[in-house]
């Protein structure tokens, strides 16, 4: 009985290290994914298709479309 409670162990652990690494592999490409519920998004989508969370806003000076994270526009 506690072996098996030990490979559990060892396979929870694994899957932990594993998403880690996942995790560390695709944070440059996180503009590639929602902000709010992190699925897989086109860069040229102005809402989420999943969660319908606006991932744009058009700029109130010069009317371009700036990511909603952004603090400022980068095009004035
Ligand atoms: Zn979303
Ligand atoms: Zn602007």
């Amino acid at each position: 009985m506690m072996i098996i409670l030990f490979i559990i162990l060892i396979f929870v652990m694994y899957l932990f290290i594993y998403d880690d690494i996942k995790y560390d592999g695709s944070e440059n490409k996180l503009k590639d994914k929602c902000w709010q519920c992190g699925s897989k998004i086109n860069k040229d989508y102005d809402r989420c298709p999943k969660c319908k969370v606006e991932l744009r806003k058009k700029c109130d000076k010069c009317g371009n479309m700036i990511d909603v994270c952004w603090r400022k526009c980068p095009y004035c």
